[in-house]
């Protein structure tokens, strides 16, 4: 195959992020990348740079809309700057159960995806937006959906099926996991030596963790919504169902409209709980951690909550792979935050992790465990815009 501009778009709640790679003959090489942040606000950020990171775009435009915003994308990459793509990869965080498969966006098929947005509701509302715009806009060119459940399409029923009366299971109710295009990226990453035993942690704004069986997913944390799982920055990861009920019949009384009060019990697990919820300060660890410093007890509770969280799955993890060889963290936290993976990893000796502190306090070591360490600890950043452009490339060729 020649070379192909293959243009990728990764869309979220208040964000739109894109990448353009020249793909060809086993060679990808990125061009530029670009996003526009702060969607809805009248502060938002566009920026565009290129392979060696010079910035070619750097505004602060106002982006009231998802539709202004991806105006500016256009606008960009048809000013004759750049190629134009010969294709477009669109993550796609999830098909519900009928798109399991990466495949050619057609327009049923976003109708599909649509009819699913309930699970996934910050990232698919905005993602069949663009994935509409994108066909009338490029109509010639060929826009594939790439999914983040498709890693996971290998869980074994005992980990899919949920505990509740078949007629729910049978509107789509089970674990579809997420984050898997980045558990891919690092399988791809750790080629042709991928352990056996394998626990990723991808701690990220939104958090999830996988246990991963010879480059197989056997578990993931994520359930129906990303809302489940791990504690993460305003979700609160798995938390007592009974929970649910009372905060809903408690926001019933002031609220009788039964959709409308759903809409307020999703706001407070998906947009004010987890970190957020904890801390009362921040989502954002980076702000937890020197209010931390400062000795705010709040912010404490809150790191030790999500740290204790994760160290309680990576121990299921190993029960459930029967051992394990290798753990990787990876995601904004899981790539940066020294202080997370220490106190992660201080309690897990007895499971054979044992941390080499002066190999973690190096910002880009690959290697974090001790030389005798009977697991190896690894931090890799996660290649989600190149595991969608290997996506692309092998769609087109089929
Ligand atoms: P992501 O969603 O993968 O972009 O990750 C976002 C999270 O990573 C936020 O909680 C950030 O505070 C955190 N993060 C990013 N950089 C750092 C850093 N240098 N130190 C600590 N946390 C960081």
């Amino acid at each position: 195959m020649s070379s192909l501009p293959v243009l990728v778009l990764n869309s979220g709640s208040s964000s739109i992020k894109f990448s353009l790679y020249e793909a060809g003959n086993g060679e990808r090489t990125r061009l530029f990348e670009g996003a526009v942040d702060g969607i809805g606000t009248d502060q938002g950020k566009f920026w565009i740079k290129n392979a060696s990171g010079t910035k070619l775009v750097d505004q602060t435009p106002e982006v009231p809309s998802r539709s202004v915003a991806f105006k500016l994308v256009v606008d960009a990459l048809n000013s004759g700057q750049f190629p134009a793509p010969a294709a477009i990869g669109h993550r796609t965080v999830c098909g519900g159960p009928t798109v399991r498969e990466n495949q050619r966006i057609t327009p049923q098929l976003i109708d599909e995806i649509e009819s699913y947005a309930d699970l996934a509701p910050l990232h698919t509302p905005i993602a069949v937006y663009i994935m509409r715009e994108a066909l009338r806009l490029f109509p010639a060119t060929p826009n594939f959906a790439i999914l983040d459940t498709y890693f996971h399409r290998t869980l074994p029923e005992v980990a899919t099926r949920m505990p509740i009366p078949t007629e729910y299971v049978a509107i789509g109710v089970r674990k579809y996991g997420y984050h898997g295009i980045s558990y891919e990226s690092i399988v791809y990453q750790l080629q042709p030596n991928v352990p056996e035993k394998l626990v990723v942690a991808h701690l990220g704004n939104g958090a999830s963790i996988s246990a991963i069986r010879k480059g197989e997913c056997l578990d993931t944390s994520m359930a129906l919504t990303p809302t489940s799982g791990l504690i993460s920055g305003s979700r609160t990861g798995d938390i007592d169902p009974g929970i649910m009920i009372f905060i809903l019949k408690k926001i019933a009384a002031t609220t009788p409209n039964t959709l409308d009060a759903a809409e307020k019990l999703e706001t407070v697990v998906s947009k004010k709980s987890g970190l957020l919820g904890v801390s009362e300060l921040s989502n954002d660890m980076r702000d937890l951690r020197e209010a931390i410093d400062a000795g705010n007890t709040k912010a404490r509770l809150a790191v030790d909550k999500f740290c204790w969280t994760i160290a309680r799955w990576i121990g299921s993890y190993v029960a459930e792979l029967n051992g394990l060889d290798m753990l990787v963290f990876t995601g904004g936290i899981g790539e940066n935050d020294i202080a997370s993976r220490a106190e992660i990893c201080a309690e897990l000796g007895g499971l054979g992790i044992k941390l080499d502190p002066a190999r973690n306090n190096v910002r880009g070591a690959a290697v974090i465990s001790a030389e005798d360490s009977p697991v190896t600890v690894r931090v890799i950043p996660p290649l989600e815009d190149l595991m969608i452009v290997n996506h692309v490339v092998r769609l087109l060729g089929e």
